[in-house]
């Protein structure tokens, strides 16, 4: 379910357990109420939390049954929600509230889920900083000063932090909040549709197109629509070994059997009264006969047949010309992918060569100063590149043709050439590595200077960050460097937008639902894809599993997998029993 968030400033605080933001914020409630703000505040808690107490009425009666429980009094009311499926997704929950009478909605927790936060940050509890990931944190209320563009404030100093709500949600005032979109919500954390979406709205259809023998189009993409030059069958043809008769001579006891047509003769003569003609599957049916009577319900004696007491339908048995496909009549269009059904349906059609796009020119390197080629020995301090050749499978697969530019060294001249000599040769290119936010991840800056760069968080797991951008209207991918994060990233992002270039159109990947037979761990607020092994229980039904171990290092985790397991970010954890999307790897790595 996707709702409208209400039109309602929303602001979060997001800081690691123990930094004191529920006692923060029960300072600043009356501060911020004194203000004139009526607020509304979202609480993300632990599953099994419960606002009920054990052998009031209204427990006594959700525990009865009851799916919602609404109990009211003079001075509140409180409804109660079972959500035992799946937990109610943030929009949802957000648009429980009555907008009408609040200024602003305060959200404590849900650190995943896009939308504006102050990050609240105490140095003696030592953890990392949420700002240098989180593009989604507008605000730093710390116990010290860090080198940010980001307005800071003092962590002790309740005033001031209620100055700067107060004033946010002002500025946000409801009239004056923008229309939403995921580039007014957050430019740089994007769930995995957004992301998916922002592509494909970005990428060119190639517009080149050749013709191809039909031999060699297994594949390719259709680039003109087809419609049929002949009749499909071509002439009028028996369905089966038999007889040929004519439907006004149906009830008679003995025919002459005056010829025998194989499939591939003719019979030149006109069938008439009395007469039947033995016939072959497939063979044409001759003029005036319109009707096969099958060889099993014959009886044949000498030159003559009977049909002893056979129920015939007039015109049974014989297959009209055109009546698969007349001419004219249109076979396939734009954009459909040839595979074997269409090679043999257009040898069908007579047809020599077939126009389709042309191939997909694709460049891909690696990056990093610890990747080595394969086959010289590696010393302790590098590993051998996988990503490449992975990459290589996976376009193959697609039908693409690969420019191979090996490995680049971590360095932003070097990366800036193999972006450059990339982007001139091929229609996309593919990198891998070097994306994340290391001192020797240089593929965004390379980007920027060449061209422009969107560069994004996928709110996912594996493959989070993500960068996209073009050189001259030339696609580029800066896919991460883990091995399953580079595979996850290809099949969600690169294969639709892939698949879009090379002119197919309407493609959707496979996804279907199975019953989960052990616990999948998740968190919420980001889409998880656990490699999985789905299989048929010995009820039928659909079940699947984990492959173990989930590191995006692991790479035999995506050769051990059949699919991915899609868990939504709506989802925490899910249980044994559970239903769960999965998306069948088969033939498309
Ligand atoms: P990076 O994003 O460049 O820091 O890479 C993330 C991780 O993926 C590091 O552990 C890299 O060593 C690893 N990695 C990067 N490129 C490759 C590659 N081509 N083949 C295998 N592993 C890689
Ligand atoms: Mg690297």
């Amino acid at each position: 379910m996707s709702l409208q968030r209400p039109r309602l400033p929303l602001l979060g605080f997001a800081a690691y357990s123990g930094t004191g933001k529920t006692t923060l914020l029960e300072a600043l409630i009356p501060m911020l109420t004194s203000a004139g703000l009526r607020l509304g505040v979202l609480k993300h808690a632990h599953h099994d939390f419960d606002v009920d107490i054990p052998g009031k009425d209204s427990y006594r009666l959700r525990k009865a049954g009851a799916s919602q429980m609404l109990i009211a009094s003079r001075n509140r009311h409180v409804l109660m929600t079972e959500t035992p499926e799946a937990e109610a997704e943030f929009n949802y929950l957000l648009s429980r509230f009555d907008s009408e009478k609040l200024d602003i909605i305060l959200v404590e927790g849900c650190k995943n889920i896009a939308f504006p936060k102050v990050e609240l940050h105490r140095s003696e509890l030592n953890k990392p900083w949420l700002y240098l990931n989180d593009n989604n944190i507008i605000a730093i209320a710390a116990d010290e000063i860090v080198e940010s563009d980001l307005p800071q404030l003092n962590i002790n100093d309740l005033e001031s932090i209620a100055k700067f709500v107060v004033d946010y949600a002002n500025r946000f005032g409801k009239e004056k909040l923008p229309p939403e979109s995921c580039d007014t919500l957050s430019p740089a954390f994007l769930s995995v549709e957004q992301g998916r979406q922002s592509i494909l709205d970005r990428v060119p259809v190639l517009s080149d197109i050749e013709t191809i023998q039909r031999a060699n189009i297994y594949n390719r993409v259709l680039a003109k629509d087809i419609s049929s030059p002949v009749n499909v069958p071509t002439y009028r043809n028996s369905a089966m070994d038999g007889f040929a008769i004519r439907s006004d001579d149906l009830n008679r006891e003995h025919y002459q059997i005056v010829a025998e047509i194989m499939a591939g003769d003719t019979y030149l003569k006109v069938v008439e009264s009395g007469q039947a003609v033995k016939i072959m599957t497939g063979a044409a049916v001759p003029q005036g006969a319109d009707t096969v009577v099958m060889r099993e319900q014959a009886t044949v004696s000498g030159k003559t047949v009977t049909f002893g007491d056979a129920k015939i339908k007039a015109g049974q048995n014989v297959r009209q010309a055109g009546e698969d496909l007349a001419i004219g009549q249109s076979v396939f269009a734009t954009g459909q992918r040839l595979h074997s059904p269409e090679m043999g349906m257009i040898a069908s059609l007579g047809m020599d060569a077939a126009p389709v796009f042309r191939k997909l020119k694709v460049a891909i390197f690696s990056t990093g100063n610890e990747v080595q080629q394969p086959g010289i020995p590696a010393n302790d301090s590098r590993i051998f590149d996988s990503n490449r050749y992975t990459l290589m499978g996976l376009l193959t697969q697609l039908g693409c043709e690969i420019i191979d530019l090996s490995i680049i060294e971590d360095n932003e001249q070097a990366m800036i050439d193999a972006l450059h000599k990339a982007s001139q040769s091929a229609d996309v290119v593919l990198t891998s590595g070097g994306v994340s936010v290391g001192d020797a991840d240089f593929i965004k800056s390379a980007l920027e200077s060449l061209g422009s760069i969107e560069f994004w968080r996928i709110n996912m797991r594996p493959g989070r960050p993500l960068a996209f951008g073009s050189i001259n209207d030339k696609p580029i991918f800066g896919l991460p460097g883990n091995p399953v994060a580079v595979m996850v990233s290809f099949i969600n992002f690169v294969e639709p937008a892939l698949r879009k270039m090379q002119g197919e159109l309407n493609w959707q990947p496979l996804k279907v639902n199975a019953i989960a037979t052990e616990e999948l761990r998740s968190r919420q607020g980001r889409t998880e894809f656990t490699r999985g092994v789905y299989s048929i229980n010995q009820f039928g039904q659909l079940v699947v599993k984990s492959t173990g171990k989930q590191g995006s290092g692991i790479l035999r985790s995506m050769s051990e997998a059949n699919c991915l397991i899609e868990i939504s970010p709506a989802v925490d954890t899910v249980k044994s029993g559970e239903s769960v999307t999965i998306i069948p790897l088969q033939g498309r790595i």
